[in-house]
């Protein structure tokens, strides 16, 4: 009786909320019939990476491919993370959802790319005993107000059960954007940005970690704190992005 009425009364509340806030897409703001996410035209627009993808840095692989399960990047320059995976390419409608998390002030967005995020990362969260969000340097953090790979940690960690630490993990140099900077640029750019403080070293001790972050672009973010993390003793560090360029696979 009492769990038919708290049922009624969350069915109610949830048709004031529809009435106050009607549902409608996520990505373009058409009406939706019924719950949130993405209208029927955005989800077909949706560039979802699907397999073949190379099972270093998450991108896609031409069909041809075949049964090569690795990019000629990954051969050639294999990245210091274990696997990368990510929803989709960096493009279109993904673009317009990592904008809105990341400028738009639409906080709400993380829940739903979260639960994309960690149907593509089953493999990756599967064995994962830490979920840790790459950092933003704490000036931009105070100019921006939000980083949006610690909302989309935490959003992965409600949805897994698994810990979140957004504190070991530390930017300790500002770098300038990557944006317009080539790969040895993006490289040499972020040495030494991130740093495993001697007082959580012990969180970071064997653990087995998932970082977490909107966009992979060259990896070399990716690659600069998984190097930061394994030197401060992490057994594995895998790579779990909402967005991933897919060049040089
Ligand atoms: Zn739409």
């Amino acid at each position: 009786m009492l769990s038919s009425l708290r049922f009624g009364a969350s069915r109610i509340g949830r048709f004031v909320a529809d009435l106050i806030y009607p549902p409608s897409c996520s990505a373009c703001g058409a009406a939706l019939v019924d719950a949130e996410g993405l209208c029927p035209a955005c989800w077909r627009a949706m560039p979802f990476v699907t397999r073949p993808y190379c099972d270093r840095y998450g991108t896609p692989l031409p069909v041809e491919h075949g049964s090569l399960l690795v990019s000629p990047l990954a051969i050639a320059d294999p990245p210091v993370f274990g696997h990368a995976r990510g929803v989709a390419r960096y493009d279109g409608v993904a673009r317009e959802l990592v904008h809105g998390l990341k400028y738009g002030d639409r906080p709400e967005l993380a829940p739903m790319m979260a639960r994309w995020m960690v149907r593509e990362g089953q493999d990756i969260l599967g064995k994962a005993s830490l979920v840790m969000p790459v950092p933003m340097h704490w000036t931009r953090l105070f100019r921006r107000k939000f980083n949006q790979a610690a909302a989309l940690a935490h959003a992965i960690g409600q949805e897994t059960g698994l810990p979140v630490d957004c504190d070991s993990l530390r930017r300790v140099r500002r770098t300038r954007p990557q944006v317009g900077l080539t790969r040895p640029e993006r490289a040499a750019n972020l040495q030494k940005a991130f740093h495993v403080s001697e007082t959580t070293r012990f969180r970071v001790q064997d653990a087995k970690i998932v970082l977490v972050d909107d966009v992979m672009t060259t990896a070399a973010t990716g690659n600069a704190a998984a190097r930061a993390l394994l030197k401060a003793g992490a057994a594995s560090v895998d790579l779990l992005v909402f967005a991933l360029v897919a060049k040089g696979g």
